[in-house]
């Protein structure tokens, strides 16, 4: 008989192995004291089988590994028969960006976020536009390493209201990501999950006890399209925006990138947003969002923004309450409307705000229906920067909390 259900090794920080990382960055092994660059941390999700392999449970592709093998996304490996993490306490870089770039447009507008990914992606999508970091293989070129305590503390002291975990998907770091949303929670920090969703509903329901948001990646309508384009399944995306929904309180939103020919047909829109308002009702916001050709998918042409308009006008009719048009500039298709008098409650012009007519709670202002979301006072003041940062120079930096000057800026 196959060994059954959860036989990892407990709670992943706790009993990482060659776990060090000073709070300047560096990582030493715990046993030697040496300075090393690989991390290995102990999870949970895995069982042995009868012929000897040993199966990772996050994602449901089941990756199913003999001694010394890495899972499909290449951070989850197997190491004396258990499954280990490969990446824990690593990033490939951190910067402050405007939350409207993850993309949230209801979850405290116009806040900065202090973004970060590691390595790896268990979806294999021919389009990736962050493929030299999903795929990468180069593990030891990650550039910065940091303690959960130490990502806190620079988002603190960055003036960031959340920490999201985006460039690469965070079930593939399901323990480091969950480590850092704790620490960050302590400070009154939130935690921010730019994901596809792909995960099996037990590491789900863990995964998301941590979160606070969540934008998932929904990339077609169709099965087809799924194992064609991204070496995976729709049901489980759609399972996991289900739960989102029903089941926890973490704040949820859409985003669709359209690929002319591929996944923008009306017929394939239609369906998408008729689910999605029957499933889900019609206040999760979803984000029509523009293809540029990149990694394995250069013969489509960038999408235009009129299939962008079209999307949003489907989905509006299929009674959508919040659907926008991204990374274009449309001044329509990128502000929030009220769902109760059209009243235009937030003007954006990409991730810019303008004229902010909503209450501290979030009701519109002409007819003070709640907008679904979170809001909390005023908005926030980041603009659309984006700010990349070193954690290690953080702590020698200008403060740049809200009221005070940034340092060094880097335009979008
Ligand atoms: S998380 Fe990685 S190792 Fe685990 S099943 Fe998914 S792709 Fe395979």
């Amino acid at each position: 008989m196959p060994a059954a259900g959860r036989q990892g090794g407990g709670g992943a920080a706790a009993s990482a192995r060659c776990v060090a990382i000073s709070p300047s960055g560096d990582v030493g092994h715990p046993d030697t004291g040496a300075y090393c660059l690989v991390v290995y941390a102990a999870t949970t999700y895995w069982h042995a089988l009868e012929d000897g392999r040993v199966q990772c449970d996050v994602c449901p592709r089941a990756c199913k590994l003999r001694e010394g093998q890495r899972g499909l996304c290449f951070v989850r490996a197997r190491e004396q028969d258990a499954i280990v993490l490969t990446t824990y306490g690593r990033s490939s870089g951190f910067c402050v960006d405007p939350i409207e770039k993850k993309p949230l447009n209801h979850f405290l507008p116009g806040s900065a976020v202090l973004s970060f990914g590691t390595a790896g992606c268990n979806l294999a999508c021919r389009f990736c536009q962050n493929w030299d970091i999903s795929k990468s293989r180069e593990l030891d070129t990650l550039a910065d390493a940091a303690t959960p305590e130490t990502i806190a503390a620079a988002a603190e002291r960055l003036g960031c209201a959340s920490v999201a975990f985006t460039y690469n998907d965070p079930v593939v770091f399901l323990e480091y990501a969950t480590d850092v949303a704790d620490a960050c929670r302590e400070r009154g920090i939130k935690a921010v999950a730019v994901t596809a969703g792909y995960i099996c509903p037990e590491p789900r329901a863990e995964f998301y006890a941590h979160m606070d948001a969540a934008n998932v990646d929904l990339k077609a309508f169709s099965e087809r399209f799924y194992a064609d384009t991204c070496a995976g399944r729709l049901q489980p995306v759609l399972e996991t925006l289900e739960y989102l929904r029903k089941e926890t309180d973490v704040w949820l939103e859409i985003t669709n990138l359209l690929i002319p020919g591929l996944n923008d047909s009306d017929d394939e829109l239609d369906a998408m947003t008729r689910w999605l308002v029957e499933r889900l009702g019609p206040d999760v916001p979803i984000h029509f969002t523009a293809f540029h050709p990149d990694y394995r998918l250069l013969d489509r042409p960038p999408t235009p923004p009129a299939t962008l308009a079209r999307a949003r006008k489907i989905a509006l009719v299929n009674g959508v309450r919040y659907a926008y048009t991204g990374n274009v500039h449309d001044q329509a298709g990128g502000s929030t409307h009220c769902h109760g008098c059209g009243e235009r409650v937030i003007e954006r012009d990409w991730y810019e705000l303008g004229a902010y007519r909503l209450t501290g709670d979030g009701r519109c202002q002409a007819c003070a229906a709640r907008i679904p979301g979170v809001f909390a006072g005023p908005p926030g003041t980041w603009g659309q920067r984006r700010r990349p940062v070193r954690l290690s120079a953080v702590g020698r930096e200008p403060d740049t909390r809200r009221g005070a000057a940034p340092a060094e800026t880097a335009a979008q």
